[in-house]
């Protein structure tokens, strides 16, 4: 198995993950612990369904980080390089801690032994009390494959047997309190849903961070490239739409939406909306 000390150092070689990406991961990666990791397969995924959540809990004085499955290397528009450097431009918009790539095959990554392995030194480093994952089902296959996947992952970082290596350190178990699987294109019924109407501009501005892929503000230079359901005007007024229909519910004016995979508890329901 490859440490995340050598799969840096592979891509590195490779040229696979920018010199901004690393360099924005940079120092900060040793030690720190985060309040929430948020993990999404493809770049972007947690842009698109959680950012706003992410931008609440920041501002709130939290420590977030995220955590990217693969590089997206699939998606039909732009590649993977430029995906790296999106993903690193959309980092610096939502303020988050740290940002890593485990460097699963997008599309091909199979839920085994090998994948959860390469997951769980990231959630020990990070020790993170809630884990944020991709949708259950979506229209994408990626999404409820990862979505097993990353929660499969954080029950077995739990385990003491199961030993794993951080920069060629041991590292100790860990197993986040909550999984919430955020709602992403499918319009599944939240469980919960979270107030993010302070920070839809912010999260958009970093869904607009992707220009390859989505109709954005400077996106011209990929006018040419193929049509895709989510590189339209009309996909950026979907996200608007599904936060006001996730709003609505509690009587916010926007919205993210959230699965629990197990029953959540509440010690003062005054907290409740
Ligand atoms: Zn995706």
């Amino acid at each position: 198995m490859l440490t995340p000390a050598c799969r840096r150092q592979v891509r590195t070689c490779s040229g696979a993950v920018s010199a901004l990406t690393l360099e924005y991961v940079g120092t900060r990666t040793r030690h720190m612990k985060l309040d929430i990791l948020a993990i999404g397969v493809h770049p972007d995924d947690v842009e698109l369904s959680a950012s706003g959540t992410i931008l609440r809990h920041i501002a709130m004085g939290q420590k977030v980080g995220l955590l990217d499955l693969t590089r997206g290397e699939l998606g039909t528009r732009g590649n993977a390089d430029i995906r790296d450097q999106e993903a690193a431009d959309a980092a610096k918009v939502l303020g988050v801690s740290v940002r890593h790539n485990v460097g699963l095959k997008d599309g091909f990554f199979v839920q085994n032994e090998a994948s959860i392995r390469a997951i769980i030194p990231f959630i020990r480093q990070y020790q993170p009390n809630i884990v944020l994952a991709n949708a259950i089902s979506d229209r994408h296959p990626d999404h409820g494959r990862a979505a097993k996947l990353i929660a499969e992952a954080c029950f077995l970082s739990g385990l003491s047997k199961i030993e794993t290596n951080w920069e060629g350190q041991s590292q100790e178990k860990w197993r986040p309190k909550n999984v919430y699987h955020y709602i992403q294109d499918y319009q599944l019924h939240p469980d919960f849903v979270v107030d993010i109407t302070p920070y839809m501009d912010q999260k958009m501005k970093s869904i607009f961070a992707y220009k390859s892929q989505f109709s954005a503000p400077d996106s011209e230079q990929y006018a040419e490239e193929q049509k895709t359901p989510i590189s339209g005007e009309d996909f950026m007024q979907f996200m608007y739409a599904k936060a006001r229909v996730f709003g609505r519910y509690a009587g916010y004016e926007f919205a993210e939406g959230f699965n629990v995979a197990k029953p959540i508890g509440v010690r003062d329901l005054g907290d409740l909306d």
